[in-house]
């Protein structure tokens, strides 16, 4: 489902991706630790093509993230058609950025009917499974402003799954939360991840939960992935010295 073959990254000077190959199947789950500034971020937003990538290729769903083939030649992709691509792929952030001035049903339903143009009613019948799925069927009609943060991290997950997205991508999206409230994000992460074949890739310091949901674990440091397997393989019996270290740090 993703394919990311020999990926650099570069900001100015400063190389953050190097030669990053990852592939995940449909369906697979996969998280990625590592240290702070180690890519893990630049990594996911390259597959969304937030990020222009110096070198490799990404494909998404067999399609080439960023271009498309015109008479058997690539053609960039405008923003217009980069955007078109980009909503195929669901990215929840550390920050919810929720519409403030939109009911949380709105904001869950608000892209399929202005961006997709899907019948308003069906796409608010949509919204509304959405959210009993993730636990805030009561709160429909509430403003962002009047929920908890994990409430409205549980609403950005549903205004992404609206688009019904093939792959989900989640940066930290429990970082921002105060600590009794990452259990419940995590349980609607971990409720997509393990029905109904979307692909997941979480970006978590959540050990934990990697442990828990993972296929597969990654481990980024420097812009590489320096050791990837199992959770038990990695959390546990982790080969590499580095993935050992950061382990020892944060576990
Ligand atoms: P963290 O765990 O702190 O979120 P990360 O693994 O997600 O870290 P990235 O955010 O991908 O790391 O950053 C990788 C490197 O790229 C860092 O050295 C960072 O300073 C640098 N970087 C990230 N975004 C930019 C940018 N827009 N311009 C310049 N440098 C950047
Ligand atoms: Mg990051």
């Amino acid at each position: 489902m993703i394919d990311i073959r020999g990926v650099d990254k570069w900001y100015g000077s400063h190389q953050v991706l190097r030669g990053v190959d990852l592939q995940v199947r449909q369906g697979e789950t996969v998280c990625v630790i590592g240290p702070s500034g180690s890519g893990k971020s630049t990594l996911l937003r390259t597959i969304n093509h937030l990020e222009d990538i110096n070198a490799g290729s990404i494909e998404v769903g067999g399609e080439l993230v960023g271009y498309r083939e015109h008479r058997g030649r690539l053609h960039e992709l405008r923003e217009s058609e980069a955007c078109r691509q980009r909503l195929g792929i669901g990215m929840v952030f550390q920050q919810f950025n929720l519409f403030p001035h939109m009911t949380v049903l709105d904001n869950v339903a608000f892209a399929p009917i202005k961006v997709k143009k899907q019948d308003a009613r069906a796409a608010r019948e949509y919204g509304r499974e959405l959210l009993a799925r993730v636990g805030l069927a009561d709160k429909a009609s509430a403003y962002p402003s009047k929920l908890s943060g994990g409430q409205q991290q549980r609403v950005a997950i549903a205004r992404a799954m609206a688009m019904r997205p093939q792959v989900m991508l989640f940066d930290e999206p429990t970082s921002a939360l105060d600590p009794e409230l990452v259990g419940e994000v995590l349980a609607v992460i971990k409720d997509l991840a393990t029905t109904g074949g979307i692909t997941v890739v979480v970006v978590t310091h959540e050990m934990g939960f990697a442990r828990e949901v993972s296929d597969r674990v990654i481990f980024m440091d420097d812009g590489r992935i320096v050791e990837q397997g199992t959770p038990e393989d990695v959390l546990v019996t982790p080969r590499h010295e580095r993935t050992q270290a950061f382990l020892a740090a944060v576990l």
